[in-house]
């Protein structure tokens, strides 16, 4: 027995010994991160870069470099340049592609912030964005070539905001970082932000998977003074002069909170190592918006705080999608073409189930699945869901993705946070 521990240990040592060196043959300890906008209209997408920049900390994952999981409706590939090995990739979704989806797309072009982040490379690479066309097939969008000795690469420090850890356990190469970001408290309320994050590391650490695994989650707070306190067009519909420029109403949905200011935003969060952006807005108004791989935003007041908390990190931090629908109309439910499988792991329109959860489903329950007390509780295939009453289906009944009444995330959207949370720190 003894002995067999004992390779058990000589292998996970070598396994990370392995990782260690993989990622020091190519990447320096810091982030490279390169802003660019996506501009176009319902019918077409380009990428114009903006600028590059070498960050302090790198925050992400030190291992599984080279693959991804597969989420996002975009992702971007960093290639070594001499050999053309992919020595990077990750996926990532923005606001700029739910847009595309409301009717505004259909009549004028616009342009959005956002910014990916990688480990800053040691070698010339080449960066590569590309949009989702399915499961398995992308289209370029942006190539560009980086040598990492480029003068015009910004090493400019970030602007200082005290930092407060709310907990930490594990070094940031073996943790899920997560960086809250003070947004509309002013200068006189630094203490209720910090008691504001300690609320919202606590609520997201009631839920599973977060609680199993709360000793590989570190929780920065940034304390970013806003000039105005509160949030913009909240219960008052008065714009604020706040550090991430947030409002409710995006896409004029009252309560969907967002900020197209993503550059301010990832500014604010470079002051510490990170993998995920949690942005507390200082308002009691509810709302709330997750976009994966970018940004979670939620209000810090609200009575429902905790579902709302919970349920914007799903989809920030491991892309799930929202289970809900209405029959009234929803400002995003042309989202989804019910034509093909969408990528996000808590949602299906059957075209590929089979890269979903159908291997979960019990022997002989119905597809779909019909609401009867018996099967609320089981896995199925139930229709309504990704903002669409028909066509498009969820794994369980009720889940957090769908409801604030739901205690907790379905199995599935367990599953998915289980698979993010090992992919990053293992
Ligand atoms: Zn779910």
């Amino acid at each position: 027995m003894k002995k067999a521990i004992g390779i058990f240990i000589l292998f996970f040592l070598l396994q990370a010994s392995l990782h260690a060196q993989q990622y020091n043959d190519f990447f320096l300890d810091k982030a490279c991160r390169v802003d660019f906008h996506l501009c176009g209209n319902a019918q077409q997408t380009s990428v114009f870069l903006d600028n590059i920049k070498l960050e302090p900390f790198w925050g992400g994952r030190h291992a599984h470099l080279s693959k991804d999981l597969n989420l996002g409706d975009y992702r971007f590939r960093v290639l070594d340049s001499l050999s053309s090995q992919q020595i990077y990739c990750d996926g990532f979704s923005a606001l700029y592609r739910e847009w595309q989806s409301t009717p505004e797309a259909s009549i004028t072009s616009k342009s959005f912030e956002q910014t990916i982040q990688f480990p800053f490379p040691k070698k010339a690479i080449t960066l590569i964005i590309e949009k989702r066309i399915d499961l398995d097939n992308w289209s370029e969008l942006f190539r560009y070539k980086l040598s990492p000795t480029d003068k015009l690469i910004q090493r400019t420090n970030p602007t200082a905001f005290p930092v407060k850890i709310i907990t930490k356990t594990v070094s940031s190469d073996k943790a899920i970082d997560i960086a809250v970001i003070a947004e509309g408290y002013s200068a006189k309320e630094q203490k209720k932000f910090y008691r504001d994050a300690q609320r919202l590391a606590e609520n997201l650490l009631t839920h599973e998977p977060f609680t199993k695994y709360r000793s590989r989650i570190n929780i920065y707070a940034v304390a970013a003074r806003s000039v105005d306190s509160g949030i913009s067009l909240s219960k008052d519909s008065t714009w604020k002069n706040t550090s991430a420029g947030s409002h409710f109403y995006t896409f004029y949905e009252p309560r969907y909170l967002t900020t197209t200011n993503v550059f301010k935003v990832r500014d604010l969060a470079a002051l510490v190592p990170y993998d995920a952006i949690y942005v507390l807005a200082n308002t009691s108004t509810y709302g709330g918006g997750g976009i994966y791989n970018n940004y979670a935003l939620t209000a810090a007041d609200n009575n429902l705080v905790t579902q709302v908390t919970v349920h914007e990190f799903g989809h920030s931090f491991a892309g799930l999608a929202d289970e809900y629908f209405h029959d009234k109309q929803d400002a995003l439910d042309a989202m989804y073409d019910i034509k093909k499988e969408p990528w996000e792991p808590n949602i299906t329109s059957l075209v590929q189930f089979e890269r979903k959860w159908k291997a979960q489903l019990q022997e002989g329950i119905a597809v779909p699945t019909p609401v009867t007390e018996e099967n609320k509780t089981k896995i199925g295939v139930f229709e309504g869901g990704g903002y669409l009453a028909k066509g498009m289906y969820r794994p369980m009944f009720d889940c957090r993705m769908r409801t604030n009444k739901a205690p907790e995330f379905c199995t599935i959207c367990q599953q998915a946070v289980e698979r993010m949370i090992l992919f990053l720190t293992e």
